[in-house]
């Protein structure tokens, strides 16, 4: 296949047209995936940019343009992915990924156009291998289609998000570095990750190894993971497996003050005693949590959920009594905990996420436990004394626990957005400054959870200092014309040549 004008950008080389040239990408790309997989069809790129971010979601609140893309490709596989980076690469063109859309950074927005690939088609599951409790899979597959298939089988991956029924693929989630609801004893996704494949520039195949643990250099797997489709697509990943828990117990308490709270967790974890879920949500969060789960609780709650064999539960729940005791902790029996379990997608359901005109953002981060008590102090009052002309309200739960640490789920509201366009997105991005400015300053980290993408761009020198200067020459290596996915994780736009 030859492009008519390779290495020109589109509209400015050799005095042909931007609509000849499409055609011919939209044909070349055709041949690779099948035309009728092939659009360049006005709401078939905008719903390829959208995503669940407050930008893209405002956009289209105020009946605005997306930044979409030319065209939009639907590979069904990874011979199909290598086509299209390969012929992205000879037109030097951006290529811009999308799993399920639940992403909520901007990370599917086409700021420089070029070729959106819709994965969805990529969903097949390849292979599930019940002695080494491993599944292959496509990148495409939705997360929970994958769930009921496994629990047919007595199985479960682990991996479930509040997005787990919003399309959230296996792909997205390695590439944004996804937690689910159970990660503090079951892993974040890239710690249930064994193996990947992906299509990187100039449309090459790559493997990492069968196994994730080894003395083999660096971690090419782990590189990948995360990147969001700056450095490649990712086209399959073989995810661990466990078996259905065969029982669980539910606990709840109540605590005076988050710091009470906080130290709990932290002895719940530094002893080793590892829940299945615990979170534990302020005030302000507990209140939004109650009115959604009608639970008939108020202050600062703490929720757990064990799973495992009864023997071990039991011992657990004897430990995390005792340590309850320690903080004053009000037992508040196992209501709570269970209506939270089995309501636990509700708060994240389309009609209680929240939405435009109301500002907001999850500024989730991360710390160690000395840092964490701090962490979430200085993030509220950067909030509601920060922006208290707007009456800005803050709320945080700590969701997802380490060996030496956990995560702060906090969130900014501001009831209305300015009219000016604008000015609303300029008060977006004066928020988002000054929570994430807050995080770094205090021992955190721009995110745990949701990725990068265009929101967080921005953060990332200042973050990694000297060592973003690696991360870019890795980056620029990699990916020496800049194609993938341009403008996300502060690596910047498409470069105009090598
Ligand atoms: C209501 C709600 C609740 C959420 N709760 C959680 C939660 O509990 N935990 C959590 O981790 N996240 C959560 N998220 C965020 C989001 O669901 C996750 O980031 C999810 O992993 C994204 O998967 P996706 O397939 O939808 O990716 P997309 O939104 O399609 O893409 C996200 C990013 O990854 C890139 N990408 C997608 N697929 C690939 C691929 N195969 N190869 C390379 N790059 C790729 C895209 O270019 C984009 O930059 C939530 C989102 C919403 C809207």
């Amino acid at each position: 296949m030859t492009p008519l004008s390779a290495g020109a950008a589109p509209g400015t080389g050799a005095g042909v047209t931007r609509p000849f040239v499409m055609g011919q990408l939209a044909r070349d790309l055709g041949a690779v995936v099948g035309a009728d997989n092939v659009s360049s069809d006005a709401a078939a790129l905008a719903e390829q940019s959208a995503d669940w971010s407050w930008m893209s979601q405002f956009l289209r609140y105020r009946d605005l343009p997306l930044p979409v893309a030319d065209v939009v490709a639907r590979p069904s596989s990874t011979e199909h992915v290598e086509g299209i980076v390969r012929i992205a690469s000879e037109y030097r063109l951006p290529v811009v990924p999308r799993g399920g859309g639940s992403g909520t950074q901007g990370g599917t927005f086409a700021l420089y156009g070029g070729i959106a690939v819709d994965l969805t088609r990529m969903d097949r599951i390849v292979e599930i291998d019940e002695r080494s409790l491993t599944v292959t899979v496509q990148a495409g597959v939705d997360g929970s289609v994958l769930e009921k298939e496994l629990n047919d089988r007595g199985l479960t991956m682990p991996h479930y998000p509040g997005s787990h029924f919003f399309g959230a693929t296996i792909g997205g989630s390695l590439a944004a570095r996804g937690s689910g609801v159970v990660s503090t004893k079951y892993g974040k996704a890239e710690q249930l990750a064994l193996q990947v494949e992906a299509v990187v520039p100039p449309g090459r195949r790559i493997s990492t190894l069968p196994v994730p643990n080894h003395a083999s250099g660096p971690d090419l797997m782990q590189t990948l993971i995360g990147s969001e489709g700056t450095l490649g697509i990712i086209t399959e990943a073989t995810m661990r497996l466990d078996p259905l828990p065969a029982g669980r117990r539910f606990l709840s308490f109540q605590f005076g003050t988050v710091a009470a709270g906080l130290e709990t967790a932290r002895l719940i974890m530094t002893r080793r005693i590892v829940p299945a879920a615990m979170r534990l949500y302020d005030e302000a969060d507990s209140a939004r949590l109650t009115s959604m789960l009608d639970l008939d609780t108020a202050g600062v709650l703490l929720i757990l959920v064990l799973d495992g064999h009864e023997s071990s539960m039991a011992i657990e729940e004897d430990r995390i009594r005792e340590v309850c005791a320690v903080s004053d902790g009000r037992d508040l029996g196992d209501g709570p905990a269970r209506t939270w379990w089995d309501g636990k997608y509700e708060p994240f359901a389309k009609h209680n996420a929240p939405a435009p005109p109301l500002v907001f953002g999850t500024t989730d981060t991360c710390a160690r436990f000395s840092a964490l008590p701090g962490l979430y102090e200085a993030k509220k009052r950067t909030i509601e004394a920060g922006f208290a002309e707007y009456g800005a309200q803050y709320t945080a739960h700590f969701s997802h626990w380490f060996p030496w640490g956990g995560m702060i789920y906090d969130r900014f509201y501001v009831d209305n957005a300015p009219d000016d366009p604008d000015e609303a997105l300029a008060l977006h991005d004066r928020l988002w400054n000054a929570a994430v400015e807050t995080s770094l300053a205090n021992g955190g980290v721009i995110n745990e959870h949701h990725g990068v993408g265009l929101k967080l761009g921005r953060f990332m020198r200042p973050q990694y200092g000297a060592a973003f200067d690696v991360m870019l020459a890795v980056k620029n290596a990699w990916d020496p014309d800049g194609i993938m996915n341009p403008g996300k994780l502060g690596f910047g736009a498409p470069r105009s040549g090598r």
